[in-house]
């Protein structure tokens, strides 16, 4: 059932028209960035690491190679490996488990709620003597519960590792998602909010020596030119990624105001009575990074989009306990019931910036219709 998005009037995602609207601004940065010639490591991407502190409060900033690996270093800088569990949800991207596989500890999950966030009821259960930390994913741009998922960590002394990826700018009690635990790790994946030309990544961190830790493992544990201290990787940002990211920081803040616009409009149009989003709650800031709906019959519906011209997106219709790579963990079908009933229910309706009023009228029209 492969889709292809040539020919969709309204396609889920449209960085074409990014480009369109940027290329004059994208262009500059590239002569900037090559006319100085300090690809790695150069001004911009300590000066995006300050921005990044400046406007969301965050103590610790380090801009990395992709949020995956900024997943692997908070956990390795935690000192989280060999014979560790780490708590963490099943309906996330596959990084948030795998980075837990790669630093050698368990990933161990937790069901959901209705609104796709950990359920903190079902934590205490899953703690035993090895749980080390809990990963918490902020999908979709909604925070997860952290005052109690907080409160849990501080009893069993855990560390918390959010899984930021999706939420960059969202709040929860005025507090930035990032800014909770001992660290977060945010994407900048071309597909994210905030996004770079291909892979990037940062890390937050309200720990003076797991920054530091972080900023050496980066650079292969050098701690200058000719001195290695530990062994570690490279996973720096490049200079050309971070040049683009400073330009389009500035155009983040417009960006997630067109997409909790788009978000407030389908609320008004979807017929809540077959159609289930979660409504935000009075203390958060949702940035909307996918807008996740719950449905009947939905790969049915995702046929008639198509068929009419509407492309959407499902985040994520395997539960990564249920991958064939989670075999060798023991987890089986009907493990997490809420997990694996909302796979079969997802789907992501287009809600990018450059959707028109009429286009959301379009989409809400086609799956009421759908539904009639
Ligand atoms: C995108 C994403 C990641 C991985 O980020 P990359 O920059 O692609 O490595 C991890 N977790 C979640 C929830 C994501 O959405």
């Amino acid at each position: 059932m492969m889709r292809s998005s040539a020919g969709l009037d309204i396609p889920y995602v449209n960085l074409k028209a990014q480009y369109a609207e940027e290329k004059d601004e994208i262009h500059a940065a590239v002569e900037r960035v090559f006319s100085k010639g300090d690809f790695i490591l150069g001004e911009a991407v300590a000066e995006f690491e300050r921005q990044l502190s400046r406007r969301f409060g965050f103590d610790y900033v380090v801009a990395l190679n992709s949020g995956t690996d900024a997943l692997m270093l908070a956990l390795l800088a935690l000192g989280v490996g060999q014979g560790d569990e780490v708590i963490t949800q099943s309906n996330s991207f596959v990084a948030s488990a795998a980075t837990i596989v790669q630093v050698g500890a368990r990933p161990v999950f937790v069901d959901v709620k209705p609104d796709q966030c950990m359920d903190p009821a079902k934590i205490e259960a899953a703690i035993t003597a090895k749980t080390k930390a809990i990963m918490p994913v902020h999908l979709t741009g909604r925070i997860c519960d952290m005052p109690a998922i907080q409160e849990i960590a501080d009893r069993h002394k855990l560390f918390i590792v959010e899984d930021a990826a999706q939420s960059i700018g969202s709040t929860l009690l005025d507090r930035q998602a990032g800014n909770w635990g001992d660290a977060g790790a945010f994407s900048l994946h071309p597909l994210k909010n905030l996004n770079a030309a291909g892979d990037a990544g940062f890390l937050t961190t309200k720990h003076a020596d797991v920054a530091e830790r972080i900023r050496r493992l980066r650079n292969h544990g050098q701690t200058d030119r000719n001195t290695v201290t530990e062994w570690g990787i490279n996973s720096r940002l490049d200079t050309l990624q971070a040049t683009l990211l400073l330009m389009r920081l500035e155009r983040l803040p417009n960006i997630i105001a067109r997409r909790r616009a788009n978000v407030e409009a389908y609320r008004r149009l979807l017929n809540a009575k077959h159609v289930f989003s979660p409504p935000c709650r009075q203390e958060e800031f949702n940035t909307f990074h996918t807008f996740v709906v719950q449905v009947d019959r939905r790969d049915e519906l995702r046929e008639h989009l198509h068929a009419s011209g509407v492309g959407s997106a499902i985040h994520y219709p395997i539960p990564i306990h249920l991958q064939p790579a989670a075999a060798k963990l023991g987890s089986k079908p009907g493990d997490l019931p809420v997990t694996e009933k909302q796979a079969g229910r997802i789907i992501s309706l287009p809600i990018h910036q450059f959707l028109t009023d009429g286009d959301i009228r379009r989409v809400a029209d086609t799956v009421n219709g759908f539904f009639k």
